[in-house]
């Protein structure tokens, strides 16, 4: 079938992949992150087609459309496009203002690659159909909706962050969001002469989803061992190390470790606030390991590539600190990189990943950037 590309579009949107400079794995555990939006985009045009329901998107990347009535859609095969029907389907719970319209995709930035490809393509879809349509719902309802949508129609058991970072984000600053509360406090990130340089292992080790989901019911186990003995909590969050430490007997052990980890992870974010108030940047960086030995050991979300990295690493002075960045098996490391090194760091990283897995690393400089905007008209 062939599909509309080329249209004037009434709206042009871009929403931005994040990055999560500390607290990994703790939002879906109600607890602490510190994520911010960054210049790496996708870019999505919309025009009304004049139709009462019918529909089409059309991803340039993928170079696939879809076609579909607003009245009548159900859950896809095609993995992309659930990612399309679940925005639908939230904000028709909400509001009956939506009408046919045509919609682009042009992605600047790699996918599955613990940037969060899909919180930008959610949050840049729902973000621009609320202008287009008048929905009238804030940021915070499009995070939310766009959060459940990832939820419900894609499935993944993901926390908020990546919805919140790519929407609320400010240029210049992380945030610390607390995923309990959903209160936040913008931090200014003034790192310099230090960098963050992301390593895209160019990996994804299929077990994201998963594993990721595995993760999360673990999670879920420790909170039910240790709601028999402590009934008010609800999630990790709740959870003081003393109180782990009375259930520990009643655990398995590997339940235990993640949860161990996950309270670690927590306070290791309000640590590195701290630390970035005060420019302590070599505390910083000494968090950002420890959380990588977490993730590696006792969260086990890591895999051979992305330890290779952050091992090699640490022969630089220039590096601070280096971590696995989102959900694991795969995807990038972030690390911090005095800007004089940045590009031998780059250069002979890349040299040593390709001797070991014969496999071409990408890096990029991550720059905290604004949230999803409206860039026309
Ligand atoms: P990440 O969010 O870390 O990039 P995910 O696996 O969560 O990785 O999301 C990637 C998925 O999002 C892709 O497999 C695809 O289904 C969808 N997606 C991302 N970018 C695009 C795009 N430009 N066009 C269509 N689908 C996209
Ligand atoms: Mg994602």
């Amino acid at each position: 079938m062939q599909f509309i590309k080329k249209f004037s579009p009434q709206l042009v949107v871009e929403s931005p992949g994040r990055i999560n400079l500390i607290g990994e794995h703790t939002d879906y555990n109600l607890g602490y992150v510190l994520p911010t939006a960054i210049k790496k985009k996708i870019t999505l045009k919309f025009a009304k087609n004049g139709s009462d329901s019918k529909c089409e998107v059309y991803s340039y990347d993928l170079k696939r459309g879809v076609s579909f009535d607003l009245d009548n859609f159900t859950k896809s095969d095609v993995g992309w496009e659930n990612y399309i029907f679940g925005v639908i389907h939230e904000i028709s719970k909400k509001s009956d203002k939506l009408k046919g319209f045509n919609c682009t995709i042009e992605s600047y930035m790699p996918t599955g690659s613990g940037i969060s490809s899909s919180a930008a393509l959610e949050c840049g879809f729902a973000y621009g159909l609320n202008e287009l349509f008048n929905l009238g719902l804030n940021n915070r309802e499009i995070v939310e909706l766009t959060h459940h949508s990832e939820h419900n129609y894609v499935g993944t058991k993901c926390g908020i962050m990546d919805q919140f970072a790519s929407v609320m984000s400010k240029e210049g600053h992380v945030i610390l969001l607390d995923c309990r509360s959903l209160e936040h406090t913008y931090i200014p990130m003034t790192i310099a002469p230090y960098k963050l340089v992301l390593l895209n292992t160019n990996v994804s080790h299929n077990l994201v989803t998963s594993e990721y989901n595995t993760r999360s019911e673990e999670c879920e186990q420790g909170v039910a061992i240790i709601k028999t003995e402590f009934p008010e909590v609800v999630s990790l969050r709740d959870v003081t190390e003393t109180m782990l430490q009375a259930c520990k007997p009643l655990m398995d052990a590997v339940i235990y470790k993640r949860c161990e980890y996950v309270l670690e992870e927590n306070n290791r974010v309000l640590e590195a606030v701290e630390a970035l108030k005060e420019n302590d940047l070599r505390r910083l960086g000494q968090l950002m390991y420890k959380t990588h030995k977490g993730l590696r050991y006792d969260y086990e979300v890591s895999c051979v590539e992305l330890d290779f990295l952050v091992d090699f690493s640490k022969q630089f002075d220039a590096v601070l600190g280096a971590r696995v960045m989102g959900g694991g098996f795969g995807g990038c490391t972030i690390n911090l990189v005095h800007e004089d090194t940045v590009d031998t760091f780059i250069e002979e990283a890349s040299a040593a990943y390709f001797k070991e897995f014969n496999i071409k690393l990408t890096a990029f400089e991550a720059l905290p950037s604004e949230g999803t905007s409206i860039i026309y008209p």
